[in-house]
């Protein structure tokens, strides 16, 4: 097991990616602290890192609540003394083109996916200071990349996250912490329930590998670049897409 005995922080766990990567994360023998904005997914998650045999607690809360935020992690602290994994990786769309896009479906994306991203890490960076180790893995996107037709918003903020990556890496790297993101392509989640099925295998056809990600394949890529395997990748952005974006 590579995370046996570390303490992790998944943020947006209780669906999708983050609850896929929060049970990789029990599986390779982390404890697992689990954030999402609803109690109810949140306990769907904690119980099923219990089921293999990790320790779970979890909190309801919304990562743009700075005091909730810095509550939570006071709490981790207090119950298991240290944090040694962030995954940063709740995240909103509020789709709209440009021309179209009001300045709420603006601000709520980047008050979620670029200020969310910053108020969890600076509440636990003090902590993996302290302990002169600790490893941050944000989460962006493709489009952070690449942009993309309909997300200004969601560009700018998964755009923003490369840009915290790269400065913190520099930053932290000195106090022995790594800060690495992962750029997934289409993955299928909840977030894309709402996208129509002749839409998505148009996406499906786009990749390479021709099929949508599983949440577990980008999962997988967070529990290696937590694990001491990853030990000397800084400030490095790892797309998945399956190709998309050859
Ligand atoms: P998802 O299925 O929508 O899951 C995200 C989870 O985060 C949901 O449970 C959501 O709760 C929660 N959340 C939303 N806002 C939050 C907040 N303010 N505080 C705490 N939790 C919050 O999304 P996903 O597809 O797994 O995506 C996970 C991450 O990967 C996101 O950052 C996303 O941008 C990124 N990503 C996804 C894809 C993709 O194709 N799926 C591609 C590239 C990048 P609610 O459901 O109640 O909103």
């Amino acid at each position: 097991m590579r995370l046996n005995g570390k303490v992790v922080i998944v943020t947006g766990a209780g669906q999708g990616i983050g609850a896929a990567t929060a049970l990789k994360f029990a599986r390779e023998g982390a404890t697992v602290a689990l954030c999402d904005l609803r109690e109810d997914v949140v306990d769907r998650s904690i119980e099923a890192c219990r089921e293999v045999g990790a320790q779970a607690v979890g909190f309801a809360l919304d990562v743009a609540d700075r005091q909730a935020v810095d509550g939570m992690v006071a709490g981790v602290i207090e119950r298991f003394e240290r944090i040694d994994i962030l995954v940063n990786n709740a995240g909103i769309t509020r789709d709209a083109r440009f021309e179209k896009m009001t300045g709420e479906q603006f601000d709520s994306v980047i008050e979620v996916n670029l200020k969310g991203v910053f108020n969890v890490a600076q509440a636990v960076v003090p902590a993996m200071i302290a302990q002169g180790h600790g490893v941050i893995l944000n989460g962006s996107s493709v489009v952070g990349i690449y942009g993309n037709f309909g997300q200004t918003n969601y560009a700018a903020a998964k755009f923003g996250v490369i840009g915290l990556t790269k400065t913190w890496c520099r930053e932290l790297g000195p106090k022995g912490i790594r800060v690495n993101a992962v750029a997934p392509g289409f993955i299928q989640t909840p977030m894309l329930s709402t996208v129509p099925d002749a839409v998505l295998a148009r996406m499906s056809e786009q990749v390479p590998l021709r099929r949508l990600g599983r949440p577990e394949e980008v999962a997988n890529i967070y529990a290696f670049l937590a694990s001491d395997e990853a030990s000397y990748i800084n400030g490095a952005v790892i797309e998945a897409s399956g190709g998309l974006t050859v």
